[in-house]
């Protein structure tokens, strides 16, 4: 019996006013509601406390989308909640595997946009990546998402409804013990997160409640191009691992790839990362540098990228550029990528080179672009 409160069914009748809320007009999404908000709105209506447990355990830790499947409260109050509540997901417009068994989604939100949202399942792990704006704001050169006008930041309940369609997809309600298909979560999709930060950290509230989705928060990192005046408070209230999108040793160039380096340089990005809180040896920012072809690549660029991150604890992840259609940039050959990743790792950093996933269907890292504006009315598939 799920009953949080011990209670059956059939005593439920006895106990909640049948006749049941009041309906708004257009029914309350749960996924995305803070708890507490939840709870006060239940007891507006004069349900009890342990009604907002039990609902939430139905909707983050079951995945059940209809009230009528919640069978630890009685019928006529299912159905009073059913009136004032949904419980929403995406629409998925379409769903790509690639041949490495990598999964695209590209998903349907509020007003008719589309946002995508990738898994890649590896041997020991699986990494779910998710996006936090509809297009995105920064205009990165090598990035296909800037090539995407800026729309408008997702909801806490839109971001959370990425993970919530993953499980359904991948069938993982309730909860499997072990051997999980996503055991990580990275916010490095479409967007800059720390643009939307106070819908990102309600959704990653929501993500790491431990009595709902409870992903902790070293299994979840956020990537930023570098937001610096918002990654101290990220770290503070969210402490989730960060990634910084650096990609250049000098603000010349770095002013180029990402133009929000001539709001905040190099150095100053660095110094935030320096005090980044609970960044240590064993929780270390990760330096992503994407590899362009005779842009950044050289091996004075990588003698300088270990000068500069020396002193904070750090990974160096290098990204082999992923080409889109007309994008300005090339891939540096393998061979610049080994140099290149032998001198960051002679000087004592991690530096897995990241292989590529899910090139064949554009669902590698930095080529989610929604085509919603190429392909305005695609069929559901999926
Ligand atoms: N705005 C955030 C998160 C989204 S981008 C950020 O900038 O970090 C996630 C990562 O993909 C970033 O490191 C980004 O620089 C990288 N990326 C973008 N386009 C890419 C491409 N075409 N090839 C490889 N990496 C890319």
């Amino acid at each position: 019996m799920d009953d949080l409160a011990g209670r059956t069914a059939a005593e439920d009748v006895a106990t909640d006013p049948c006749t049941g809320p009041a309906e708004p007009a257009d029914p309350i999404d749960l996924v995305g509601m803070d708890r507490a908000v939840l709870a006060a709105d239940l007891a507006s209506l004069g349900l009890p406390a342990f009604r907002a447990r039990q609902l939430w355990h139905w909707v983050y830790c079951r995945g059940v989308t209809d009230f009528s499947a919640m069978t630890t409260i009685a019928k006529p109050l299912r159905a009073a909640l059913a009136r004032r509540y949904r419980i929403g997901r995406p629409e998925v417009v379409r769903a790509e595997r690639s041949n490495d068994g990598t999964t695209k989604w590209l998903l349907g939100v509020a007003d008719a946009h589309r946002i995508e949202a990738v898994h890649i399942p590896e041997d020991d792990r699986g990494t779910l990546c998710i996006s936090s704006q509809v297009g995105c704001t920064l205009t990165c050169r090598f990035c296909h998402t800037g090539t995407q006008r800026w729309v408008r930041n997702l909801t806490a309940g839109e971001i959370v409804g990425q993970l919530l369609h993953a499980r359904d997809a991948l069938g993982e309600w309730p909860t499997p013990p072990d051997g999980r298909l996503i055991t990580n979560l990275v916010l490095m999709g479409m967007g800059e997160p720390l643009y939307n930060y106070d819908n990102v950290a309600a959704a990653l509230h929501l993500i790491m409640d431990n009595e709902g989705l409870a992903m902790s928060r070293r299994r979840i990192t956020l990537s930023t191009a570098g937001v610096v005046p918002m990654m101290a408070r990220c770290g503070a209230e969210l402490g989730v691992n960060l990634a910084v999108s650096l990609h250049a040793v000098t603000d010349e160039l770095r002013d180029v790839l990402v133009p929000l380096n001539r709001k905040y340089p190099i150095e100053a990005l660095l110094a935030a990362c320096r005090s980044y809180p609970g960044a240590s040896n064993a929780r270390r920012i990760t330096f992503e540098y994407v590899m362009l072809d005779g842009i950044n690549d050289s091996p004075a660029d990588a003698r300088a990228l270990v000068r500069l991150v020396r002193g904070i604890p750090a990974k160096i992840n290098l990204i082999p550029f992923n080409p889109w259609p007309g994008a300005p940039y090339q891939c540096s050959p393998p061979a610049r990528v080994d140099a290149f990743a032998d001198i960051v790792n002679a000087a004592g950093y991690a530096s897995p080179v990241r292989a590529p996933r899910g090139r064949d269907i554009l669902a590698a890292c930095g080529q989610l672009k929604s085509d919603s504006e190429r392909r305005p009315r695609l069929a559901a598939a999926g």
